[in-house]
Parts: structure tokens; C-alpha cells; sequence
């Protein structure tokens, strides 16, 4: 995606496209489920000039934009994820890393048991699921 399409997309969401955001969304495009420390990283080493409290202020905007989602891991560290649409996450416990895992089939096997569960009350929107594990050993 060129800065021009991140600037389209920002603008068919009605969001304003200032450099400061479009530098941090190219910054989430590269890096695969950075930390914020990743990204402030990535950031800072094109435009040096931009602070790091402006980087968490971008990544809190997309947030509640509803452009990127949180990851959150059971050892509380907290990675963005630019894909928003419906995936499951490898998590390794070691490299405290996070792959994509996509996997319908399990979706919708968990989809129709939830369903057939009726549990009250309770109504099944998104399935983000996190495997914890080791990745490449
Ligand atoms: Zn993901």
C-alpha cells in the first residue's frame, strides 16, 4: 500500500490524514504484530522528529477508530494487529511472538457449539482465539 492509498483509506473513514499517522500505519503494515515499542522504533528511525508520546497517541486514535485491534497475551504484553477482520493468533510463550492463524473451520465449529449451548443471555459477536505455544522449535 503506497502513502497515497493510506491516505485514501483514512479519508473513506472520514479520518484526517496527517503525516504523523500515516508514518505509524505504514509502521504497523511492515512490522507483524508489533509492540508499541516496535512501532516507536520503526517510527523514529524515517522521521526521527516524531515523539514517542505522538506514536501512542496514533496508535490509541486507530484503536478507537476501529482501524487496528489489541492483542493482549497471558503474560500481559500487549501487541497491534492491523487486521481487523476475524483471525486466531499463535502465540509463542518463548519468543513472545504472535503469528496469524486462520482457521474457519474451527470458527464455525465453535460457532454452532456456542449456538447449540445457548448460553443466556450472552451473544456470540467475534471468536479471537489465542493458541499459546512454541513457534519454529
Ligand atoms: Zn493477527
Amino acid at each position: 500500500m503506497s502513502d497515497i492509498e493510506i491516505i485514501d483509506m483514512f479519508k473513506s473513514k472520514g479520518i484526517k490524514a496527517t503525516p504523523q499517522r500515516v508514518v505509524v500505519y505504514r509502521a504497523l503494515m511492515e512490522l507483524k504484530h508489533p509492540c508499541a515499542e516496535e512501532v516507536i522504533e520503526q517510527v523514529r528511525s524515517k522521521t526521527p522528529l516524531v515523539s514517542i508520546a505522538t506514536v501512542y497517541n496514533v496508535l490509541e486514535f486507530f484503536f478507537k477508530s476501529g482501524l487496528i485491534n489489541k492483542v493482549l497475551t497471558g503474560d500481559n504484553r500487549m501487541y497491534f494487529d492491523i487486521d481487523v477482520h476475524e483471525h486466531h493468533h499463535l502465540y509463542c510463550s518463548n519468543k513472545h511472538e504472535i503469528a496469524d492463524y486462520y482457521d474457519e473451520e474451527l470458527s464455525d465449529i465453535i460457532r454452532k457449539h456456542i449456538q447449540e449451548k445457548k448460553i443466556p443471555g450472552f451473544k456470540l459477536e467475534k471468536i479471537n482465539l489465542q493458541l499459546i505455544g512454541n513457534i519454529g522449535e
